[in-house]
Order: C-alpha cells, then structure tokens, then sequence
C-alpha cells in the first residue's frame, strides 16, 4: 500500500516537473522568437525603464511644489497665479530699508519666511558689501530688492552727473551680488529734486505709512501704529537695521492678516492695482 503510495506521488512530482519545465520552455522559446523577431524591443524596454523613474521623481516634485504654501521656494510663485488670487483684495507691501545687516537682517528673512510673507528690501550698497550673503537670500527667498542708493546720501544736493554715477555704482554693486539689476529706488530720506526726477530713471517708491520706527525703538509702539496706519495699497516704511522693529513685525504681519489684509512687493502691488511703473515718477502708495 505504502509504496503505491510513494509511487504514486513520484509521479505526481514528476508530472508537475515536466509541466513546469514545458512552461518554462516555452516561454523561453517565445522570447526567443521575439527577440529575433524585435530586436530593438530590449532597447526599448531599457530606455523605459530608465525613464519611468526620472517621470515619477519630477512628479513627485511637482506634487511637493504644489504643497508649498503661497508663494514659491519660499515665495517664488510664479506672477500669473498669484496676479489671479490678488484682484479685489486689501494689499500692502512691507518695505525694509538700509541694510542689509548680518545682525538683524537675517533673524527677519526668518520671520518671513516662517509666515510666508514677500517683502521689498530697499538695500545701502555699503551694507551690501559687507553682507553679500544676506542680499543674496533676500534675492533668493523671493524678496524684491530696491535701491537705497550706494551710501545713503541725499540724492537732493547731487548733480545730473553725480547722480548718473551714483545710479551705475548702485546698479553695478547688487548686480555683482545677487546677478540682477535693481529697478526701484527709494531715495534716502525721501528728499527729492527735480534733477533727481529728470535723471534717476527709476521708479521712485515712497511710503505712506511711516511708523518712525527709526526714532522709537519701541517693538509694541511700531506694532500699534502700523495698524492704525494701515490701509489698502499702504507702503509701509521700516528699517530692518533696528532690533525693535524685527522684533515687532510677527505682530505687524499677524495684525494686518487678521485685518484682511494680504501682503506683496512694491512691483506686485502696483500690478494688482494696475499701476504702470514709470521712470522718474514718485509713488507713495498704489
Ligand atoms: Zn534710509
């Protein structure tokens, strides 16, 4: 009996083997034809096999860019989208002018970064100079960066000549920095002349809200007037030199989100209020 059994079973295994062994014949055989047949079907499938995992990693950064809140890396997202979502909307633009200041600049970019929010950086070419890296991650975190001229002197008493000069110095010194020119001025202490018209070729950006955050090295104080002050298309006017005042813009930024407000560069702002920037014209607000 056992060993019908056995036998039995050895037969059995010797069935499945065959048959397994025929499967896999034939398809050896049938990849055989194939490959004869197509030869430049394994090229194919090499290629294939390459590209589909370079597709899935651009998708999945694609996937993680669309995560990304607001505006891109930190804030690059690109214009149209963002030009969309702005219309109808209260907007201001924080500008932070005379630095950049390794010190203070870039516990700031930090603060910004963390809330999402784009500023304008009306930079001292001296400062520059001494804090290329800052400029750059002012450039690099999607901020605007302006002109505040090379050594803050009142462009008022200047010359035709001298201004042209002090213009391509500027240009020349944030060019060598971040790779780009700058197309905004903010003249300092926002004196101005008719030569400075005639001959600045850029848009001159002034404020109209100034909380004198310069004089009242207070971060509360700065805080307060800057939301009494607020309005829509405001340029607010700070100084990012100043310990108080980084320390009072989480405030500021919770403040006027709280109030609707939504907060975009000075190039952004004067586009969503279709503003035309015009060299040689002063604006305050858009
Ligand atoms: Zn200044």
């Amino acid at each position: 009996m056992k060993k019908v059994e056995k036998k039995a079973k050895k037969e059995q295994n010797a069935a499945v083997f065959r048959q397994t062994f025929d499967r896999r014949g034939r398809l050896l055989q049938w990849f055989h034809e194939v490959n004869m047949q197509y030869p430049w079907l394994k090229v194919a499938l090499v290629v294939l096999m390459i590209l589909l995992p370079l597709n899935e990693a651009a998708q999945a950064q694609k996937v993680e860019e669309a995560r990304a809140p607001t505006r891109a890396v930190a804030l690059n997202l690109k214009a149209p989208a963002r030009k969309r979502s702005l219309e109808g909307k209260k907007l201001v633009a924080l500008t932070f002018d005379d630095g950049p200041l390794a010190a203070t600049t870039p516990q700031l970019l930090d603060i910004l970064k963390k809330k999402q929010v784009p500023a304008t950086f009306f930079v001292v070419g001296t400062m520059a100079e001494r804090a290329p890296e800052v400029l750059k991650r002012e450039q690099k975190e999607g901020h605007e960066v302006g002109s505040h001229t090379t050594a803050h002197r009142s462009l008022a008493t200047m010359s035709a000549g001298e201004i042209q000069a002090e213009k391509q110095q500027m240009n020349s010194i944030v060019e060598r920095i971040t790779g780009k020119g700058v197309s905004l001025v903010r003249p300092p202490y926002g004196a101005l002349s008719d030569t400075v018209r005639g001959t600045m070729g850029q848009a001159m950006i002034l404020w109209s809200v100034d909380p004198e955050d310069w004089r009242d090295r207070k971060a509360e104080t700065v805080r307060t007037r800057v939301r009494e002050m607020a309005h829509d298309g405001a340029v607010i006017l700070l100084h990012d030199i100043h310990p108080t005042t980084v320390e009072a813009v989480p405030g500021i930024i919770d403040d006027l989100r709280a109030d609707g407000y939504e907060f975009v560069t000075v190039s952004e702002l004067a586009e969503a209020k279709k503003v035309k920037l015009e060299s040689g014209k002063v604006y305050r607000s858009f």
